[in-house]
């Protein structure tokens, strides 16, 4: 019989009970046990679910506090020394230890610098990045770190509710995502680690742990031949661990944990030998990011091994088409009896909770889509159908309304108008021909220059502005109906006047309008570009307490009407400066949302890009001779195999040309992306043909600047001078050093001067004492280089 799991839930609760929970820990309001109360709860329902809807399995140990990485580094013990001295010192226990390393303090007040975060893998979720060090030591058997693990008080609380299985971020991915303080080689640490983590499997045997879930998603990445062999190595000795650490002398021997390795996010590609080498009970595979391996993995896998196949997207939203899934799956089934698992392709911590809750979504799209409880029914449903039995979870006659449901869900979207638009496709084949600028940069630059007549080192701002209680309260007030558009207006209008006389005082070069009609860079767009539905209560983890509610692409996209026109439109009537105007670019809003699977990516972002060159080009019609488009997202979209990368970054570039091309030479373009690592991805930006990149740089100047000269990077770039997402005022000496030393590696006629991201995270005190130290900045720079040419 084949058995039904998934790899993981989401943790915020049905009513992102854990953001309030989490903050309110933080701010004092409540206690560890309440928090830990809340835990319990989440965990029981999620556990409940699972169970109810006819897993074989419930998943413990998918549920943190912060992140799951950050956990496991807890748990080994792998904490900066910086850190552990205060733990020591205050007796603090793990989960306020893990806060310092997230957030830098903890509720009672003690600080400490945080460890870096990043993005995890090609999501939106975010780790903390484990910081090892040469010496590394990691908590071995016995040890209280162990012990007292979350895991373990999960695995105990779980198994008296339903068949478990413990999941684990695995030893090699735990190394491979660390950062190495010092010269050494990572894996150096391996030795060690795999003691810690026979330890762990060795505790969870003790609670009876039959199956262990340990994450290895590098598996589906370019290894060093380094790293391949110490797989091997690494799974020698944990796949088949003994059992010398129990401590029990005479009670019956705890029978060994079996490891179903688990990869997601990719193929095996050449992993593929290793992987299905490695002596583990079973292995995961993720088969809707990579369906051409199912066969070949099965094919190299022992049929006594459990092959687990990710068929249920963890990492989008669509309803899985059952009966193409059990066709897939049903000759494996046969071949491998109880040897088949199905599963989601990976945790489904990517994907909103429930739709049940989702009333407002438009009726004839609601039924397409599948969020994590509905993900789980799928999988249940799925065996069912393969089992084919009267022990199945559904019987015969729930499978055969189940399926039926499902088939008359995924034939009305297949034969929905609403998705596809020949017309609209044909105009997009039509109009994305048209990517080149007329002018080169070269002599557009002098056109520019002769019209906007701006000084050396021009000053600006990326966008938005302090979102202040008060304006997220008229955008809500107005969402919900208890103001009228008129009234919307003008409150919208008072904040862009207010703005704008700010910097008209401070003496900013180019103005921006604030941003306050905008929630969020892309759902802002979603709501209004066709082919986009929005959620009420899709949201998903990004990093700690903070959540997404990402946009769903359904359909064909295209714009009905002027989108950021008036807004803009009104704030230049109110200044005789520059004020450009501000849209979120097309790669970014493709990645930034649920994609449509049954449209490549490339396809779709051509069709985004199409509608907001309409929507630039509405803006030029209005008289404005600067416009932004973010690419903030842009980098984060990198294929995770570097075979892959060439094509996504030619077809990113190719779609910020699309929505960019075909303005006036005098029409000045800019992009901005708020990070510094563009060693990879340089030549994509010079083939973006941005009149002006505005960057991160505040915290990693010379790297960075060395990638633009040594690439001669032609255009106008403003690297930024100071870190927005620090409450600290900036001063005029540090922006003039900053900037000195670019200029050893740009001209400074191409240099502007900005912050290196939006402000609308800081208060209005804030922004106005740093952008004076900046402005002022500017002008010393002027006086000290402007006679020199
Ligand atoms: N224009 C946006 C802002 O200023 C850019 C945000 C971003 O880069 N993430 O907020
Ligand atoms: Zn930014």
């Amino acid at each position: 019989m084949a058995k039904g799991h998934i790899l993981g839930f989401p943790r915020i609760g049905e009513n992102r009970e854990y953001k309030k929970s989490l903050e309110s820990y933080w701010q004092k309001k409540i206690n560890q046990c309440e928090l830990i109360d809340t835990e319990k709860s989440i965990t029981q329902q999620n556990w409940l679910l699972q169970k109810n809807s006819g897993l074989d399995f419930i998943n413990a140990g998918d549920f943190s506090w912060y992140d799951h990485v950050l956990d496991t580094s807890i748990a080994l013990g792998a904490i900066p020394e910086r850190i552990k001295t205060i733990c020591r010192n205050n007796k603090i226990t793990d989960l306020d230890a893990s806060f310092i390393l997230a957030r830098g303090k903890e509720p009672s007040g003690l600080a400490s610098q945080a460890c870096e975060m990043t993005k995890w893998f090609n999501t939106n979720y975010h780790f903390i990045v484990p910081e090892l060090t040469q010496y590394q030591s990691f908590s071995t058997p016995g040890s209280s770190a162990i012990n007292a693990s979350p895991l373990i008080r999960h695995c105990n609380r779980a198994t008296s509710i339903h068949n478990t299985k413990a999941s684990l971020l695995g030893p090699m991915t735990f190394l491979w995502l660390s950062n190495s303080q010092g010269n050494f080689d990572r894996l150096d640490l391996i030795g060690d680690l795999v003691v810690a983590y026979q330890a762990i499997l060795s505790e969870l045997s003790k609670q009876n742990i039959e199956w262990v879930q340990v994450d290895e998603p590098i598996l589906t990445l370019d290894l060093p031949r380094q790293w391949q062999s110490a797989f091997k190595a690494v799974y020698q000795q944990i796949g088949t661990q003994p059992s010398s650490f129990s401590t029990e002398q005479n009670a019956a021997e705890p029978k060994p944990c079996k490891i179903l390795l688990s990869t997601y996010f990719g193929g095996l590609g050449d992993n593929l030998l290793l992987t299905t080498s490695l002596p583990v009970a079973g292995l995961h595979i993720d088969a809707c990011t990579a369906p051409e391996q199912l066969d070949t993995v099965n094919e190299k896998l022992d049929p006594k091994k459990v092959l687990s196949v990710g068929l249920v997207d963890g990492r989008n939203i669509w309803k899985n088409d059952i009966t193409a899934s059990v066709e897939k799956v049903s000759p494996i089934a046969q071949q491998r009896g109880d040897n088949l698992w199905i599963g989601t392709s990976c945790s489904l911590l990517h994907t909103p909770i429930s739709l049940q809750r989702e009333t407002r979504l438009d009726k004839e799209i609601k039924p397409w889509f599948s969020f994590a409880t509905e993900k789980l029914s799928e999988i249940s449903l799925i065996t069912s159908l393969l089992n084919n039995s009267e022990n199945s979870f559904f019987n015969l006659d729930q499978r055969q309304k189940y399926l039926a449901q499902n088939q008359d869900a995924i034939a009305s979207r297949k034969n929905s108008i609403a998705t596809i638009n020949p017309q609209l496709r044909a105009h997009v084949l039509d109009e994305e021909k048209n990517d080149v600028r007329e002018v080169k940069y070269s002599q557009r630059s002098n056109v520019q220059n002769a019209k906007l007549n701006l000084p050396l080192f021009p000053t600006t701002t990326i966008g938005s502005f302090p979102q202040t209680t008060e304006i997220r309260n008229t955008r809500k007030q107005f969402k919900e109906g208890n103001i009228d558009r008129e009234h919307y207006r003008k409150a919208i209008n008072t904040y862009i006047e207010n703005s704008i006389n700010i910097q008209q005082k401070l003496g900013l070069d180019v103005l921006v309008h604030g941003e306050p009609e905008r929630n969020d860079m892309v759902e802002y767009f979603a709501e209004q570009l066709e082919g986009f539905t929005i959620t009420d209560f899709g949201w998903v983890q990004s990093y700690g307490s903070r959540c997404v509610k990402p946009a769903i692409i359904y359909g064909d996209i295209y714009r009905p009407e002027d989108i950021t026109v008036s807004t803009i439109k009104y704030a230049q009537s109110i200044s005789d400066k520059p004020v450009k105007g501000m849209l979120t670019g097309p790669v970014t809003i493709l990645n930034w949302t649920f994609n449509r699977d049954d449209l490549s990516k490339e396809d779709t972002a051509k069709q985004i890009a199409v509608a907001l060159r309409g929507e630039v080009e509405a803006l030029e019609a209005a008289g404005i001779g600067i416009i932004q488009i973010d690419e903030a997202a842009l980098r984060e979209g990198l294929p995770l195999r570097k075979k892959d990368w060439q094509h996504y970054l030619d077809w990113a570039a190719r779609c910020f040309r699309i929505t960019s091309a075909s303005v006036k030479p005098e029409t000045q373009i800019h992009t901005h992306m708020c990070y510094s690592d563009f060693h990879d991805i340089i030549e994509a930006l010079v083939a973006m043909d941005a009149d002006v990149i505005t960057i991160e740089n505040a915290r990693s100047h010379d790297s960075l600047l060395h990638s633009f000269s040594e690439f001669e990077y032609p255009f106008g770039i403003g690297p930024g001078v100071y870190d927005i997402h620090s409450p600290n005022i900036p001063n005029k000496e540090d922006i003039v050093n900053i900037m000195t030393q670019t200029i050893r590696y740009i001209p400074k006629e191409r240099l502007w001067v900005n912050p290196d991201c939006g402000l609308k995270t800081r208060n209005w005190p804030e922004v106005n004492a740093a952008l004076s130290e900046m402005v002022e900045a500017a002008k010393e720079l002027r006086v000290k280089f402007q006679a020199k040419s």
